[in-house]
């Protein structure tokens, strides 16, 4: 966060500023298991609390062979701003372990991540540190956690049988899909001259559970991606159909419809609404140029570098930024830890009502400041998420 051009706009006093502009703690671990009789692993691993002024430190589990302390306390703090912004109770945290999950067999991924349980177990039964899955963990892994707490509340993003959360799975897609909306309500002039189109980058869970929900409600969902390459049809994609055969563990490449593209010129195709879904960084300052969508809306992390992001404002291209678009998870998270808390459950009707009113709110929230102080939504979003932390600290007496 650029708390430099929060602070054009709101006061961020130096107190706060300092406990902004650094982690509150980062922990580095070296792990080693003996995962299965012919293995041994060893790896770095972290966990980051950017700040728990706000509640536990609330972030994914990521087991990815580049995964480093700096990347670890990026993804922390950005749970921090994500968190506040949408106004739940928690504070902004992350791990990571820096290995390659994919070849490990049940056994071996379970034996890590029992380990990795051991090292940090003070935070996780202590509540102080509430983890989810993030790349390379999933459900199954936050269902081994709770085995070894036998807290309900130590963990998010178990499977429903294990005290998950029915519509956890569809929750980002589910929150992109309901702000897209709004969003293109407000901004899209002529809802007469046909279908509002979009372009998804990366059908992996967040893109294609959005995906689903936008092409339920109308929208003509024409080009969507994964790792390989893209398809695009002007007409209309087959979004359920595309959708099964994706579950059914397909590739894009391999589904017989449109032209195929690649990722890149995904990217600027002429489209209303273009959502990047699979990575950090593909809006940068050399395709921003060429970017055609006149919104763009952040279901991936990070997905607009800093320098792209002047070019969009420039050209009038309104960014949805990822604390707002990709919340829906984190609320849903929010859902499945106070349900095992109070011990009641929850359908997942509920699930997306909670979502949709949290979103519904942030976004006016956000789009107001927009509106009044001539800025970007970004950095609406930003002073909203700071104006809340720094309100805390002093609630808190840490400032
Ligand atoms: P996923 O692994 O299910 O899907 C990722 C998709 O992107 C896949 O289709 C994959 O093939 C594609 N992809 C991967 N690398 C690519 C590349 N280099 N170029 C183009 N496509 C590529 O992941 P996900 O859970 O859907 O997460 C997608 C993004 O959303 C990530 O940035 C993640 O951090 C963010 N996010 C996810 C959640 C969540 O609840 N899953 C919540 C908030 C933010």
């Amino acid at each position: 966060m650029n708390i430099e051009r929060v602070a054009k706009y709101t006061t961020v006093p130096t107190y706060a500023r300092r406990m902004l502009e650094k982690p509150e703690k980062q922990v580095t671990l070296n792990m080693s298991v003996r995962a299965s009789n012919s293995n041994v692993v060893q790896a770095d691993a972290y966990m980051v609390f950017f700040s728990t002024v706000r509640g536990p430190a609330k972030g994914g589990i990521r087991f990815n062979p580049h995964v480093t302390l700096e990347e670890t306390t990026k993804l922390a703090e950005l749970m921090v701003w994500k968190t506040a912004l949408v106004g739940i109770p928690f504070g902004g945290g992350k791990s990571g372990v820096a290995i390659d999950a994919s070849g490990l067999d049940f056994a071996e991924k379970t034996a890590i991540v029992k380990e990795f349980v051991h090292l940090i177990r003070n935070e996780l039964n202590s509540g102080e540190y509430v983890p989810a899955p993030d790349m390379g963990t999933g459900a199954s892994d936050m269902a081994t956690i709770f085995g070894e707490t036998h807290k309900l509340e130590s963990v998010t993003g178990k499977p429903p049988r294990v005290g998950g959360l029915p519509g956890r799975e569809e929750a980002t897609g589910r929150g992109v899909s309901t702000v897209t909306q709004i969003i293109a309500k407000r901004l899209l002039p002529n809802p007469n001259s046909g279908p509002v189109t979009v372009a998804v980058q990366g059908f992996g869970n967040v893109g294609s559970w959005a995906a689903r929900f936008l092409h339920e409600s109308g929208y003509r969902i024409v080009a969507a991606s994964d790792i390989n390459g893209g398809i695009y049809d002007p007409d209309g994609l087959d979004v359920i159909e595309l959708f099964e055969h994706i579950r059914s563990g397909g590739t894009i490449e391999a589904f017989n419809a449109g032209e195929d593209i690649t990722n890149e010129s995904l990217l600027e195709l002429p489209v209303d609404i273009l959502i990047p879904a699979a990575i950090g960084g593909v809006i940068t300052g050399d395709n921003a140029e060429r970017i055609q969508a006149p919104i763009v809306i952040e279901a991936a992390n990070h997905p607009t570098l800093p320098e792209a992001d002047d070019i969009l404002d420039e050209r009038s291209i309104v960014v949805v930024p990822d604390i707002l678009a990709n919340a829906g998870g984190v609320i849903g998270s929010y859902v499945e830890w106070r349900s095992a808390r109070s011990g009641s459950l929850t359908k997942r009707d509920e699930t997306f009502q909670v979502i949709d009113s949290i979103l519904t709110d942030a976004t006016s929230r956000v789009f107001a400041v927009t509106d009044d102080l001539d800025i970007p939504p970004r950095v609406a979003a930003e002073i909203h998420a700071v104006d809340e932390v720094v309100a805390t600290m002093d609630d808190r007496g840490w400032i």
